[in-house]
């Protein structure tokens, strides 16, 4: 049977356009990024979390059902794109920033929004982070059948991501 590969790095490197091909180093090991997300970003744009879809292809489980919404398989690509949570997150992201209305998905908001340099980094901080924190989702409804509020989750992502940017920018401010 043929299994549909799928790749974080492929879609980013997409978004960015052809030539770049690692350039989600520069964001995943970024000053701006929040160290705890570093390591689980890593993992996922090098596709190596251990989604149940890749569990259940070594026979460690035997259900490979999305541990948040219970509708699909769980790979990459439907945690971070396609399920409902990752989804409602990206929204509400989008509707915490006033962004676009035409965005849909996560791709999609790195594409489309035309931003200067900084907020660029800044943005694709936040999109590190908030991988972690989709991942970190994931591990709490698995484990404690729990699924927590978007909101909440994603208004952690920017609070923790703004106070890191005001961090590394006092950071800056004093060696100059
Ligand atoms: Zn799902």
């Amino acid at each position: 049977m043929n299994t549909p590969t799928y790749s974080i790095t492929k879609v980013y490197n997409d978004i960015r356009g052809g030539g770049n091909r690692v350039g989600w180093h520069h964001f995943v090991w970024s000053k701006l990024t929040i160290h705890r997300s570093r390591f689980i970003a890593w993992l996922a744009f090098n596709n190596r979390l251990k989604t149940k879809h890749r569990l259940k292809l070594t026979e460690i489980v035997e259900s490979d059902t999305c541990s948040i919404c219970y509708l699909e398989s769980e790979t990459l690509n439907h945690i971070f794109f396609q399920c409902r949570f990752s989804q409602e997150c990206v929204a509400y992201l989008k509707e915490r920033y006033e962004t676009n209305n035409t965005i849909e998905t996560l791709e999609d908001t790195l594409k489309r929004n035309q931003m200067g340099r900084q907020k660029r980094r800044q943005f694709e901080a936040i999109l590190c982070n908030l991988i972690y924190a989709i991942w970190s989702a994931r591990d709490e409804a698995l484990w404690s059948h729990k699924v927590p509020m978007v909101k909440l989750v994603v208004d952690n992502v920017i609070d923790t991501s703004e106070t890191k940017f005001k961090f590394s920018a006092s950071l800056r401010f004093d060696s100059t």
